[in-house]
């Protein structure tokens, strides 16, 4: 599993501020705009991480124990930009202070083993032999 949908640590830590145009739809801007607030001229903050305990009013989550956003398609792209650490081959400082602050393990590269599991499976059964290039199947006998 994903584990961004076991966490939410990022969306309850940090102030997510971002410009206002993504909220005019007249610009293709996708956050709604009654989920935020001004922050500065040229700024909003998804309301609630501009709290002394951050915590995104779009979070529907029991952190680190399942976590959603109920904006996903339509969330800011700070959002967008903050990868899971190791998701795509390095640490992610944001990702790791988050997890910390909450008291949960920074991800490993083991945490994305699912995935590649995945990859190599075929047929989508999980335990059968073609989960895993390195054990393959015993040649066939002749009766
Ligand atoms: S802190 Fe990391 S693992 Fe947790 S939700 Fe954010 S990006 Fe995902
Ligand atoms: S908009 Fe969604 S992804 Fe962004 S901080 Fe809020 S809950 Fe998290």
């Amino acid at each position: 599993m994903h584990p961004c949908l076991t966490c939410g640590a990022c969306c309850a830590y940090f102030r997510v501020s971002f410009h206002w145009s993504e909220t005019d739809p007249a610009l293709g801007g996708p956050v709604p705009a009654d989920l935020t607030e001004p922050f500065d001229p040229h700024r909003v903050v998804m309301r609630g991480t501009w709290e002394q305990k951050p915590r995104c009013v779009a979070l529907d989550a029991e952190i680190g124990v399942r976590s959603r956003c109920s904006i996903h398609p339509q969330r800011p792209t700070v959002c967008r930009d903050v990868p899971a650490s190791w998701e795509f081959g390095e640490p992610s400082p944001q990702c790791d202070k988050a997890r910390i602050a909450w008291g949960l393990p920074a991800l490993t590269a083991a945490d994305w083993r699912w995935r590649d599991d995945a990859a190599n499976d075929d047929d989508s059964n999980p335990d059968d032999h073609d989960n895993d290039p390195s054990t393959p199947l015993p040649p066939m006998r002749a009766a």
